[in-house]
């Protein structure tokens, strides 16, 4: 691979400062860069009225939704290292983990923001790769990156994309409105994108890795079909997607929606390759259910009657959903039901800057 320079042309950087180009390395400046970008996102979806290129992007309201914006940033070193994915998936999951706070809300993604700092020196292959897997993944989900911004990084690569999308007023669903008495549903499995995680920081030849934990965590799916159907049957008291483990997120569900909340740990969906990860790792199966980041999975809370109408309707999608417990008055707090039947406090979540076996 080819490494280039990536120079913003601010005046303000001192010649002494500059990266020097060495033979074979091209010197990039910031609007070769955005060229670049604009280049592999071509093209304007509907209400698209200036795109990459202008100071801003402009666009046209939809009449009858509601504007949703989310934003998520990824870091080097801290969400993703280039020995555990190659620079085109960690674009596709740089715009999945975005899709999927968008059907978190029930919604439908239109339009993303890219800012993309770059260290001084990387290959172009990785630049043109990620913005190509993010473009393409975007595109899936009938969304289109439209504006943003480049810069230098003294440090580690950043990526941060802001996503805009639309919701029918009176369709919208957030964190806020579970009631005690109703069933807690995921989608998917748990843990396994956490179990994938762990295997590719502990193995000698990462990019390798083929399982479904890996393919779990290198591609993550944003539910956004499962989040229109759950948004449009008028069924659903709460919705939220899981990325940061189900204990911690169901606690955020709970907080907001001042409830109190029951796991079932023996209930909890897992593959069977996250029970292997667990064994391995001489750890609880549900405990990677309940801490394991990044699966991407809605979580929903909705009155026991209408559950069998929303499990069929997701399995329709091909989506599978399991019940992981319900929701109590508030001062019943947060508890979680071991498979022996003993009462214990959920455990946290996963955190940030969180070491392995914490
Ligand atoms: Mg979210």
């Amino acid at each position: 691979m080819k490494p280039f320079v990536v120079q913003r042309g601010s005046a303000r950087r001192r010649q002494s400062e500059k990266p020097r180009p060495r033979s074979g390395v091209r010197v990039w400046r910031e609007f070769e860069l955005i060229d670049l970008i604009r280049r592999t996102a071509a093209g304007r979806g509907r209400g698209d009225c200036l795109g990459i290129g202008d100071d801003a992007s402009a666009h046209l309201p939809e009449a009858g939704f509601l504007e949703l914006v989310t934003a998520d940033a990824l870091v080097e070193g801290v969400h993703w290292d280039f020995a555990w994915c190659d620079a085109y998936t960690l674009g596709r999951k740089t715009a999945a983990v975005n899709l999927s706070d968008i059907a978190a809300m029930g919604g439908m993604p239109r339009r993303a923001h890219l800012v993309l700092a770059l260290p001084p020196i990387a290959p172009l292959v990785q630049v043109t790769d990620f913005v190509r897997g993010l473009v393409a993944e975007l595109k899936i989900h009938g969304a289109r990156l439209v504006g943003g911004d480049t810069n230098v990084s003294p440090g580690p690569m950043l990526v941060s994309l802001t996503l805009q999308g639309v919701v029918p007023k009176s369709e919208m669903l957030c964190r806020r409105g579970a009631r005690p008495g109703d069933r807690l549903m995921v989608t998917g499995d748990l843990g396994s994108a956490g179990a994938g995680l762990w295997a590719l920081q502990h193995s000698r030849r990462p990019q390798r890795l083929r399982t479904y934990p890996v393919r779990r965590w290198r591609r993550p799916i944003p539910r956004l079909a499962e989040g229109r159907f759950l948004a449009r049957s008028g069924r659903v008291h709460a919705l939220m997607d899981l990325s940061d483990g189900l204990a911690g997120d169901l606690r955020r569900l709970c907080a907001a929606s001042g409830v109190g909340a029951r796991v079932q740990a023996g209930q909890l969906p897992l593959a069977p390759s996250t029970r292997r990860s667990a064994a391995a790792r001489k750890r609880l199966p549900w405990l990677l259910a309940l801490q394991g980041g990044e699966d991407y999975e809605l979580l929903f809370a909705a009155s026991p009657a209408d559950v069998p109408v929303l499990a069929n309707g997701l399995r329709r999608l091909g989506t599978p959903c399991t019940c992981v417990g319900e929701v109590l008055p508030a001062a019943r707090g947060l508890s979680l039901v071991l498979p022996s039947g003993e009462i214990v406090p959920l455990p946290p979540g996963w955190e940030h800057n969180q070491t392995e076996g914490a």
